[in-house]
C-alpha cells in the first residue's frame, strides 16, 4: 500500500505563543516576521484542480494571499497578484519561487483604495491572461486604536476604501467579464461576527463584506458566477505586527483560539482552492470559517 501523508497533531504543528516582540510599519513584510510565516512554500502539492484557470489575487505578496497564490499556481492556474508598491520584497519572494517552478505569475502593484486603480486592475489582469475566471479580493487594512475616539476620519475612510469600496469596484468590473463558472471569493473575518473594540473600523468592514457576499451571491449566480467568502480566525501574517494589534497582543497572538496558536497561511489556502474549483459548484453565498476552533456565533 502506498504511504499516505503523515498523521499530524494540529496543536503542535507550528510555533505557539509567546512570540518575540516585533513591530513593523504598515503594511509590513512577511520576510521580516519572527518566526517566518508558512505560506506552503515547501508543503503545498497541487493536483491539477485549477488547470487552465486565470486568477487575480489582491494582497498576493504575503500572508493568506501569498498562500493562495502558491496553491492556485501549483493547481495549474495562471495567477496575477496585486499588492502595494512598498511590498516588492515580499512579491519578489513569491514570484521567484513560482517562476523557478515554471508557473506563471504576473506582478501588478497598485493601490486599490483608488477607484481607477482597483477597476483597471481587474480589466488589466483579464487582458494579460486572456480572461478572468477567479477573483480573490483579499487585500485588507487593519490599524488598531485604543478607543473609538482615536480613530481619525482619514483612517476610517482608508479602511473602508481598501476593505469595502475596492471589493465593490472590483466586483462590478469582474461581473462584466467573468464567464459562467467563474468564482469570486471575498475575505471577511471572525471580526465580522465578533468585533474587537480595538479594531472597530476594521471589524465594521468585515461585517460589510459578509453582508455584501451573502446579498450578491444570488444575483451573481444569475450569470453563473459563484460568490463566497472565507472568514479567517487569527493568522500569523504581516497584518498583525504592523499595527494591526497592540504590540503586547502580537506576542500572545492566537492564544485565545482553542488551538492555542495562530494559524499559518498554509493552513487556509485549500479553502480558497475548494471555493474556486469545480467541486464547489453547489457552494454559493457561503462564508467558510477557518478559525482554529473559535466560534463565529
Ligand atoms: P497581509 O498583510 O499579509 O495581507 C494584506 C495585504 O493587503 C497586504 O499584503 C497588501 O498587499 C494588501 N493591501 C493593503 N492595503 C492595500 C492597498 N491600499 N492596495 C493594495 N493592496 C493593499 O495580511 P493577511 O492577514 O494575509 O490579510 C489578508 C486578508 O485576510 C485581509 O483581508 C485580512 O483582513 C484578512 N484576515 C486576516 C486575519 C489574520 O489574523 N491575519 C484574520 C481575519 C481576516
Ligand atoms: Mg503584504
Amino acid at each position: 500500500m502506498a504511504k499516505g501523508p503523515e498523521l499530524r497533531d494540529p496543536r503542535t504543528l507550528y510555533s505557539q505563543p509567546p512570540f518575540s516582540q516585533q513591530e513593523q510599519s504598515e503594511p509590513g513584510l512577511a520576510q521580516d516576521m519572527k518566526p517566518l510565516p508558512d505560506h506552503g512554500e515547501e508543503s503545498y502539492k497541487g493536483s491539477g484542480r485549477l488547470e487552465g484557470r486565470r486568477a487575480l489575487i489582491t494582497g498576493g505578496d504575503s500572508g493568506i494571499g501569498r498562500a493562495v497564490a502558491i496553491a492556485y499556481a501549483r493547481e495549474g492556474a495562471e495567477v496575477c497578484i496585486n499588492y502595494l508598491p512598498t511590498e516588492e520584497p515580499d512579491a519578489d519572494q513569491v514570484s521567484t519561487l513560482l517562476k523557478d517552478e515554471r508557473r506563471t505569475l504576473h506582478r501588478m502593484p497598485g493601490d486599490v483604495s483608488e477607484e481607477k486603480v482597483a477597476r483597471k486592475l481587474v480589466t488589466d489582469a483579464a487582458d494579460k491572461m486572456g480572461g478572468l475566471d477567479i477573483l480573490v479580493i483579499n487585500a485588507g487594512k487593519q490599524v488598531t486604536q485604543p478607543d473609538v475616539t482615536r480613530i481619525s476620519s482619514e483612517q476610517f475612510d482608508q479602511t473602508m476604501k481598501v476593505n469595502v469600496y475596492a471589493m465593490f469596484w472590483m466586483t462590478q468590473e469582474a461581473l462584466e467579464i467573468m464567464p459562467p463558472g467563474g468564482s469570486i471569493i471575498n475575505v471577511t473575518s471572525i471580526q465580522g461576527y465578533r468585533p474587537s473594540p480595538q479594531i472597530l473600523d476594521y471589524a465594521t468592514t468585515k461585517f460589510a463584506i459578509r453582508g455584501f457576499t451573502e446579498g450578491l451571491a444570488p444575483m451573481a449566480l444569475e450569470r453563473g458566477i459563484r460568490v463566497n467568502a472565507v472568514a479567517p480566525g487569527p493568522f500569523w501574517t504581516a497584518l498583525q505586527p504592523s499595527h494591526g494589534q497592540p504590540m503586547e497582543k502580537v506576542e500572545h497572538f492566537g492564544e485565545g483560539a482553542p488551538m492555542g496558536r495562530p494559524g499559518q497561511p498554509a493552513e487556509i489556502a485549500s479553502a480558497f482552492v475548494y471555493l474556486a474549483s469545480n467541486e464547489a459548484s453547489y457552494t454559493v453565498g457561503e462564508i467558510l470559517a477557518v478559525t482554529g476552533g473559535k466560534p463565529t456565533s
